[in-house]
């Protein structure tokens, strides 16, 4: 995994290049494209924009409909374009293993939406070259993965089918899983989507694919898999020692990876990666008015989310990014150690950022005073510390003091 750091100032300059080779509304005599030039009340031309590229390009709002790995798009950005198919690039090829230019993608507004476009390009595969009926599409998951996938099975009209874990482990029941499989076989689903995480939003764990796999091919020939990395893609791919979740797995199809999440990018920065001559299954016919066609949910969207996350790449570089990433690992380590000598029960995934606390071991008062997000706010069974960047060591220190004394105080 390799990509470079650039300086502020190579940054700087790549961005507003990029901006140059835009159309320009204020050079350029455009009568035809509707609604891209934002208004001028509003958003003249201040004059810090200069020293700001990410905030220039969302006020020059050029336009990044449809998918540029696949077709070159409007002309009239090829600029930005061009810094978001670098930085899908980064994402697939460096982040992900994928075989170089084997692989379609774009810069979705969120992980739900990239998570959707997978079971929709699916759905239409098996419906297209199966001849499959809606009622025989089903798609299969663990109970922790995230609740988009069952808003994308909802809207898809296809059956979505959910595998229990381990209380304490958070691994899919093998039996479970079997039973489903079957259930699922006798019901008449013959086409399966395998929706797998790395990094769950609650736990941070981490589903293996092959004991999974295994089962599924039992029960079914026709099956695809998706990875959901919404969460962890910016994480698990640089701390954990082997990534049985990347393209280098011929299983896996397609993968989710966010920006707004780890990476620290502005909303608006999910990212959907999926192999080659695959994305055509999402293909909209009928933009025939869209330079390059449409294979998105979305249609249109700001160039500036992909910049953002192209700055932040850059300014770290895969080493300098991988070393951040270890630095929260380190922190993850030493908060744990900690509730192991106090004797607290927690779940981790030990290549993960998250620490889901059993509830049993912490007052409501504390997990609140910490803002510690539950797995369910009517029952909550786990609340969980996530180390971002902005959880200090004195901030974990200071939870830890809090936590000792109240320990204290129950054992007497
Ligand atoms: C946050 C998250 C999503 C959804 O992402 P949005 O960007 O909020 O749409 C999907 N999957 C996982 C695992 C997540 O953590």
């Amino acid at each position: 995994m390799y990509w470079e750091k650039l300086s502020t100032e190579t940054i700087q300059k790549s961005v507003f290049d990029a901006l140059d080779k835009n159309l320009n509304y204020n050079t350029e005599p455009i009568l035809g494209l509707p609604g891209t030039y934002l208004d001028q009340g509003q958003f003249y031309s201040f004059p810090f924009l200069k020293e700001a590229p990410f905030l220039s390009v969302l006020v020059n709002n050029p336009n990044h409909i449809g998918c540029h790995t696949y077709s070159a798009g409007e002309k009239y950005f090829s600029g930005t374009h061009q810094l978001e198919i670098d930085l899908l690039r980064i994402c697939a090829e460096e982040i992900l293993d994928a075989p170089k230019s084997g692989y379609d993608g774009y810069v979705a507004p969120g992980g739900t939406e990239a998570n959707i476009q997978a079971q929709w390009m699916y759905r239409n595969y098996f419906m297209r070259e199966k001849n499959a009926g809606l009622n025989e599409i089903g798609v299969i998951f663990s109970e922790d993965a995230h609740y988009s996938v069952y808003k994308a099975s909802n809207l898809l009209g296809i059956m979505p089918i959910t595998v229990k874990v381990g209380h304490d482990n958070r691994e899919v029941l093998l039996d479970d899983l079997k039973k489903k499989l079957e259930d699922a076989r006798n019901k008449g689903i013959r086409y399966l989507i395998v929706h797998l995480s790395m990094g769950t939003t609650i736990f941070g764990s981490v589903d293996s694919p092959a004991s999974f796999l295994e089962l599924v091919k039992r029960y079914f020939t026709h099956y695809f898999v998706h990875v959901d990395a919404a969460f962890g893609g910016f994480i698990y791919p640089f701390s954990a020692q082997k990534n049985e979740l990347s393209f280098q797995n011929p299983e896996i199809s397609s993968i989710t990876i966010d920006g707004h999440k780890m990476l620290q990018s502005p909303y608006g920065t999910g990212v959907f990666l999926c192999r080659k001559s695959l994305i055509e299954y999402v293909q909209t016919p009928e933009a025939s008015y869209v330079y390059g066609s449409d294979f998105t949910l979305c249609g249109s969207r700001s160039g500036a989310n992909a910049v953002s996350m192209w700055m932040i790449l850059m300014t770290y570089g895969s080493e300098g990014w991988s070393q951040m990433i270890r630095q929260l690992i380190n922190r993850t380590d030493y908060l744990c150690k900690a509730l192991d000598e106090i004797g607290i029960k927690y779940f981790r995934n030990p290549d993960m950022n998250i620490v889901a606390i059993d509830c049993n071991e912490i007052s409501e008062e504390l997990a609140d005073k910490y803002y510690l997000v539950a797995d369910n706010y009517l029952q909550p069974q786990w609340r969980k510390v996530v180390v971002m960047t902005h959880v200090t060591q004195e901030m974990i220190d200071s939870f830890l003091t809090d936590l000792k004394k109240e320990k204290q105080i129950v054992n007497q």
